[in-house]
């Protein structure tokens, strides 16, 4: 027989270590929920499309065009099977899958564009591999189907112009369409295959210049009055707009040394030459575009950091860093509100990788206080400092 004072005894120290569990639950819980979860809320919310400003501003113009709301990411890097190691895979993918689904809710954009590098494989995987990974992708990037999602190729997605082959290009075109040209509100959008601008006459290079070339063709129909040449008339009418070029290789700049701002890149690098058809586009392939396209925008990714570069002419590009945070600290998209004439760009930063690790070295730090003053491991130093304290107090 089990006396009362005795059961009281021996379960004391039981209810209060389940309170110490109960306690240290909650603390996990909670740090897991705001990291996890909320952060992405309370950081995406502060982003904001930015305005356009509209010729009706001036008071005399009260046609307002269309804004089409659109944002731009680019380099994702989905992990493969041979080089992603699983627990990096599943982490990253749920950074970018959070950050994705949080900006689409809270946002609301029209149409998303990822300007290539969407897996990091894509060049060799087999095609389970790729199957996976293609799986993977349309999970994290799910969307509404009033919400378009444009993809153009990057090199790791098909290899560099060495590697690449039809059966990579093809692949890739397979699901996410081949589809150069798009035109919304009244907005044209050239996505282009920049690994194709070789310009070396291969199979692919020549199918992607004569591809562009038809859309030359075919702006210059919108543009002038010469879609009343017999050359225009059995073509598709465009709205009358110059392009906004979207495309993974930056068109050619020396190196990054003119890149400012707190996502450009580190500056140890920004010195450092870039190579032609490599990290940039070649001096030719540049021109060709310009020529052919005459866009009023270029968006570009690739260098995983951010830069605005002036053309010549004034014709602006942006560089956009990496969404994924396996490449920075600080990813972020581009948020555009575009109109047939004019557009306006802002920059939206997901939560820092820091404040995310230093928020669970705080939270460990607690639990482990927490349990240290539960076994009384903590209380002696104290109490031997405040047994201290009252001796000093009373002489
Ligand atoms: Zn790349």
């Amino acid at each position: 027989m089990i006396r009362p004072g005795l059961r009281r005894q021996y379960f004391r120290p039981l209810k209060k270590r389940s309170l110490l569990l109960l306690r240290l639950v909650a603390i996990v819980f909670a740090v897991l929920l705001f990291c996890e979860f909320l952060i992405y809320y309370l950081v995406i919310f502060r982003c904001h499309w930015p305005e356009v400003k509209t010729p009706a501003s001036d008071g005399k113009r009260a046609t307002l065009d269309p804004v089409l709301k659109a944002m731009f990411l680019a380099d994702t890097h989905l992990l493969g099977e041979v080089q992603g190691h699983w627990l990096d895979k599943l982490r990253r993918e749920w950074q970018m899958e959070r950050a994705f689904q949080t900006a689409l809710w809270l946002l609301q954009p029209e149409v998303v564009f990822i300007l290539g590098d969407i897996f990091d494989e894509g060049k060799w995987s087999s095609a389970q591999a790729w199957a996976d990974d293609v799986a993977r992708f349309q999970k994290m990037f799910r969307h509404p189907s009033h919400v378009q999602l444009k993809v153009v190729a990057g090199n790791h997605d098909i290899g560099f112009h060495y590697a690449m082959s039809t059966y990579t290009v093809k692949r890739f075109e397979k699901v996410f369409n081949s589809e150069r040209l798009f035109s919304w509100k009244g907005v044209n959008f050239v996505m282009v295959n920049s690994i194709a601008l070789e310009g070396d006459s291969c199979v692919i290079c020549s199918e992607a210049e004569a591809e562009l070339i038809e859309i030359s063709h075919r702006l210059n129909c919108s543009q002038q009055q010469e879609h009343r040449s017999s050359r225009c008339r059995n073509r598709q009418p465009l709205p009358m707009s110059a392009p906004v070029l979207l495309q993974h290789y930056p068109l050619y700049r020396r190196s990054d040394a003119n890149c400012s701002g707190e996502d450009a890149a580190p500056p140890e690098e920004r010195n450092i030459p870039f190579k032609e058809k490599y990290d940039v586009l070649s001096r030719q392939a540049s021109q060709k575009l310009l020529w052919w396209l005459r866009p009023r925008l270029v968006l570009s990714g690739h260098t995983h950091s951010a830069c605005e570069v002036l053309h010549e002419g004034g014709l602006p590009e942006l560089s956009i860093p990496s969404f994924s945070w396996r490449n920075r600290n600080n990813p972020s998209f581009v948020m555009g509100s575009i109109t047939s004439s004019d557009y306006a760009l802002s920059k939206c930063y997901l939560p820092l990788e820091n404040t995310v690790l230093t928020t669970y070295c705080g939270a460990a730090g607690i639990l482990v206080v927490l349990t240290l003053i539960h076994f009384e491991l903590l209380a002696s130093p104290f109490l031997f400092g405040w047994n201290l304290l009252r001796k000093h107090k009373t002489r």
